[in-house]
């Protein structure tokens, strides 16, 4: 069984960029009324309490979402237990961030109204909170304790089983046997998001995701998928968006990438860290035309605000 457990790194730099982004192509999507299904085929436990065991052990929302947010928490006049340092409260206006990076700190404040960050939604429930009515979600999670606790979760929040589904199953296989979506309407207008996001503890990870977009595509042309990698030194990592271009070049699909490196600090070592993770990337297929514009505008001022020493950069290219 896999030993990769999303609650070690629930809210690191990585999932702000992964967030940030999905949250900003939920937006525009359910701006139509028509309905739209959203897959997660990587679904975690959908929501991660940040004094948890795991979570305190790794450390790792302490480098992405508290150090977002800590002078707001700081401002509440009761500083977080998991603030490192004691900073200038006086600068945190939400209303002067991008509207992107605004959006996704707003959700997070309305999940922690306290004075500091206890929780942390995972995907599905970050997804949930910009869905409507007539929109639904499937949730694929394999791991036995993650599906009991995603599904626990759903059971809580959509006790009638109505919106969200949650299915212990392998997300690479599935997802194309799932596409395309259910229509939504008399018309027959079928809309739908896939968010990918592997936990790549196996490098077949990195093929399958591949396989599994192109595959998809092929089903449902229209889709929006939108997928995590991590940015290490393994050729499959470095492999996967050169990959995912020819796809979507030979596809003649548009596309967005996004990438955020928060660096590293002088005398980091990984174990002091908690992550040697530094950098991720969002590959995104039939984006909505303004996801690119939102994340140049929003990642410099994330790239400040968790920068960690030298290295941090983020960037955004697109086509189509
Ligand atoms: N998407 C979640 C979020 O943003 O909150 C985090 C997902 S985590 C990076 C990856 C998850 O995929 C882990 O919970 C792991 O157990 C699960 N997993 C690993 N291989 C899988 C597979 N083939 N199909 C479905 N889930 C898998």
């Amino acid at each position: 069984m896999f030993s990769y457990r999303h609650a070690f790194h629930a809210g690191n730099h990585a999932d702000v960029l992964k967030h940030m982004t999905l949250l900003a192509c939920l937006r525009h999507l359910t701006q139509k009324d028509a309905a739209l299904h959203v897959f997660d085929t990587h679904a975690g436990s959908g929501l991660y309490k940040l004094d948890s065991e795991h979570a305190r052990k790794s450390g790792e929302s302490l480098d992405g979402v508290s150090k977002l947010l800590e002078k707001h928490f700081l401002a509440q006049n009761q500083p977080s237990v998991h603030m490192k340092s004691a900073p200038d409260a006086t600068d945190f206006d939400v209303s002067a961030m991008p509207a992107a990076l605004a959006d996704y700190v707003n959700l997070l404040l309305q999940l922690n109204p306290g004075s500091r960050m206890r929780v942390y939604p995972g995907s599905p429930f970050l997804a949930r909170s910009a869905l409507r009515p007539q929109d639904r979600m499937t949730l694929c999670e394999l791991h036995p304790s993650d599906t009991r606790n995603l599904q626990k979760h759903v059971n809580e929040a959509d006790p009638a089983g109505a919106k969200m589904q949650v299915l212990q199953k392998d997300g690479f296989d599935t997802l194309p046997k799932l596409l395309p979506p259910p229509p939504t309407d008399a018309r027959g207008s079928r809309r739908a998001l896939v968010l990918m996001d592997p936990s790549y503890e196996l490098k077949t990870d990195y093929a399958r995701a591949l396989e599994a977009i192109a595959t998809s595509l092929k089903k449902f042309p229209t889709g929006c998928y939108v997928l995590w990698y991590p940015i290490i030194a393994r050729p499959e990592a470095h492999g996967l968006p050169r990959k995912l271009k020819t796809l979507c070049t030979q596809s003649a699909k548009p596309w967005v990438h996004a990438t955020l490196n928060v660096g590293r600090a002088e005398k980091a070592q990984p174990q002091e860290r908690g992550t040697s993770l530094s950098a991720s990337g969002m590959w995104v297929i039939n984006p909505p035309h303004t996801l690119a514009a939102s994340l140049r505008e929003a990642l410099p001022v994330v790239q400040t605000l968790l920068a960690q020493g030298r290295g941090a950069a983020w960037e955004v290219s697109a086509a189509g």
